[in-house]
């Protein structure tokens, strides 16, 4: 342990709360190169499931890995105009390399758009080329001047996907496939639901034609952009030239998309699901769903129990289960520690069932199970233990999905709004409001000035109120989109 101060609760202070909640659960820690973050075992098991599952789901929709350079030359950022002013500010660059200083500067990778783009240029000489569809797993840096663990880090892990299209319809339709994956996997795996929407152009990625988002409610009520899938249009092929020829035997730049997800997901798990007792990890994400805590008082009771123990967790890993592989079950076999102080270190790391196992239990040939969610604790036999452990923790990954959609739900505010009323609700408790917009930069602009809210997502029509605002909530104008408000990370 690091500390045995309490931790601040959410409601005392959300931000403190979540800082020392990622520290003392030791998913990560500060570094010594400021504004970077060491991801600890616990932090990095979580992101291995993730990448995993993310990387299955990219294969089922035709997808392959490769890998580009970390540094690009600094003259291939400037090539896309609105790229290089998106990216300039937030840039590392190296001047030197060998000792020597460099011909041309490097650029540590921000995103890599525009050396893959340079590369398929290449590689494509006509339409049966076509598609390409590359993801890659990576680090990138972008040099940020506030940060915060996961969710704003000056490195982090990601992966980009990067595809190029003879057809406008097919890059729109690879954009949307891909939002649609990381919806899937954020409400499948993750248990975090998301809307999901188009940006405004004010808030779209540097170089995209569309930027298509998804976006969660932290439990202080705000935004966090946990995804985005960008349309790219021609902007990057004909900055780079990437040309191929047509079925008709003409020559047409190719249509290009990008994709990107990244460590940012793990503080956003955290926000959706972490309690004043600590963090709350989804099963199917948890590099140990079940944690098995032998009970015993006297010394000559140890060795019995934690065979006992042994045996239970063998038990487990022998079951098969039909998906997703065997249970990761771990058996707390530390000495000197008091039950009681392992059961408040595995709540506050969210492993999702703990395991009591005592001299009586195993006289009566059973087991005590707590889950960490809602506390309840079952008393289930050792005969049947591999399926009611299975089911439990199929039973808790829904009950994460649906609390985290109540919450979201109870905290969103739909239909005729005053944007007094407004103000309110987004300087006071914070949410979801939906609220008409007239689509103009200046009602976008001044609404984020007064209030520090934006548009999160312009939300895609299931998302979108059954009786939507009729005029701007600004303006008054007739409303052309229904608009996802909300301050976000
Ligand atoms: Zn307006």
């Amino acid at each position: 342990m690091a500390d045995d101060k309490k931790l601040p609760t959410r409601a005392a202070d959300f931000s403190a709360w979540y800082n020392e909640v990622v520290l003392r659960s030791e998913l990560a820690d500060y570094s010594p190169v400021r504004g970077c973050m060491v991801i600890r075992p616990r932090g990095y098991g979580i992101w291995e499931r993730m990448q995993r599952q993310l990387d299955t789901m990219f294969k089922d929709t035709g997808h392959e890995n490769a890998y580009f350079p970390l540094f690009i030359p600094e003259s291939f950022l400037k090539k896309e105009a609105q790229h290089v002013e998106g990216f300039a500010p937030e840039l590392a660059v190296v001047t030197h390399g060998g000792g020597k200083k460099l011909e041309e500067p490097l650029v540590v990778r921000p995103t890599s758009e525009t050396i893959i783009y340079a590369m398929y240029a290449k590689w494509v000489q006509s339409y049966r080329d076509l598609p390409i569809l590359i993801n890659q797993w990576a680090n990138v840096v972008r040099w940020e001047m506030r940060t915060r663990l996961f969710l704003r880090t000056t490195e982090f892990l990601w992966q980009e996907g990067h595809t190029a299209h003879a057809t406008p319809e097919e890059a729109e339709e690879e954009t949307r496939k891909m939002l649609g994956v990381y919806r899937d996997f954020m409400e499948s795996y993750m248990a975090m639901p998301v809307v999901t929407g188009m940006k405004s152009d004010a808030e779209k990625f540097a170089g995209a034609v569309r930027t298509y988002a998804v976006e969660a409610m932290m439990q202080d009520n705000k935004g966090l952009q946990a995804g985005t899938s960008h349309n790219l249009g021609q902007n990057f092929s004909k900055a780079f030239d990437f040309t191929f020829q047509t079925e008709a035997g003409g020559t047409e730049y190719a249509w290009n998309t990008s994709w990107g997800v990244s460590t940012r997901m793990i503080g956003g798990l955290v926000m959706t699901h972490g309690d004043d007792k600590g963090i709350q990890v989804p099963p199917l994400l948890a590099p140990i769903e079940v944690v098995i805590v032998p009970i015993y008082k006297a010394d000559d009771e140890r060795a019995r129990m934690l065979e006992a123990a042994e045996k239970v967790r063998a038990e487990l890993h022998a079951w098969e289960r039909r998906a997703p592989g065997k249970l990761r079950v771990h058996v707390d076999k530390r000495e000197g520690i008091k039950p009681g102080a392992k059961y408040y270190e595995w709540e506050l790391r969210g492993i999702p069932i703990r395991m009591e196992l005592g001299p009586r239990d195993i006289e009566k040939n059973q087991a005590v199970l707590v889950r960490r969610d809602t506390g309840v604790k079952t008393t289930v036999s050792l005969e049947t233990i591999g399926e009611d452990v299975a089911d439990l923790l199929h039973a808790i990954q829904d009950s994460m999905l649906t609390a985290a959609r109540d919450r979201r739900e109870s905290n969103s505010y739909r239909g005729e709004i005053t944007y007094e009323r407004f103000r309110e609700i987004i300087e006071g408790p914070g949410g979801f409001v939906y609220a008409g917009w007239c689509g103009g930069a200046a009602c976008e602009a001044a609404i984020k000035e007064e209030t520090k809210a934006t548009i999160r997502v312009l939300p895609d029509e299931e998302f979108r109120s059954a009786e939507p605002m009729k005029n701007c909530l600004k303006c008054g104008a007739n409303a052309v989109f229904e608009a996802l408000w909300a301050k976000a990370y």
